[in-house]
């Protein structure tokens, strides 16, 4: 029997992702277990001591296009982002999902697939986020923005004043995976199905170097 139970309340910014941890579902005793166990299962996220495109070492490793080339898992993490959504905007409809090209293509497009929305994407021409390729949205029309993932949230803040700056009701914001620990602001509810709190060293005061670890690059293992 599906049993889903929510706060009372819908609190605001950073809480709803405790909040939406709140969810069951009959096969998914916590939402943030299911999606990080999709996330290991499909080698997206990885333990160990990594060098990250910055330079920076981190125990951590995540690439989200690794589960979402499973079309199957794109659907349902999709689907859980939309519920979490729809209870921030429960009398309305969501005209679109909005996302800011390339990391929230897939998911944005199962959002809206979810929500019954149209799904847009922006993308920069000399670094200002755009709508390209005819896209359009119209002032008093009710939005969403998704990302795969937030580390500061910077990308979906420039879609967000893009859109607000056209008259577009932003109702709220959403990702897959926060790796800010939940302190990312967007100016908007935001909902995440898993929040993670990435550690990163200097590698002159990385700990695994110190234990004589030997550091690898995300990526560089051989695809089989
Ligand atoms: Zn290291």
């Amino acid at each position: 029997m599906r049993s889903v139970r929510f706060r009372d309340s819908v609190p605001r910014g950073c809480d709803e992702i405790e909040w939406y941890t709140d969810l069951r579902l009959p096969n998914v005793t916590n939402i943030q277990e299911r999606t990080l166990a999709l996330f290991q299962q499909t080698g997206a996220y990885l333990n160990g001591h990594f060098r990250l495109t910055s330079g920076l070492h981190s125990p951590e490793y995540l690439q989200c296009a690794l589960v979402l080339q499973h079309p199957q898992h794109a659907e349902e993490l999709g689907r859980h982002l939309a519920a979490a959504l729809r209870k921030l905007e429960p009398m309305r409809n969501i005209d679109a999902v909005v996302s800011p090209a390339m990391g929230g293509l897939i998911i944005g497009h199962e959002v809206a697939r979810a929500l019954n929305a149209r799904h847009i994407f922006t993308e920069r021409v000399d670094g200002k986020m755009t709508l390209r390729r005819g896209f359009a949205i119209k002032p008093g029309e009710t939005a969403v923005v998704i990302e795969d993932v937030i580390t500061t949230g910077g990308s979906s803040v420039e879609v967000i004043q893009l859109l607000k700056s056209v008259g577009v009701r932003v109702v709220g914001a959403g990702s897959i995976i926060d790796r800010s620990g939940g302190r990312a602001d967007l100016g908007v509810p935001r909902v995440a199905l898993a929040v993670m709190n990435v550690v990163t060293y200097d590698p002159s005061v990385c700990p695994l170097c110190a234990q004589g670890s030997q550091v690898v690059k995300p990526g560089s293992r051989a695809s089989v």
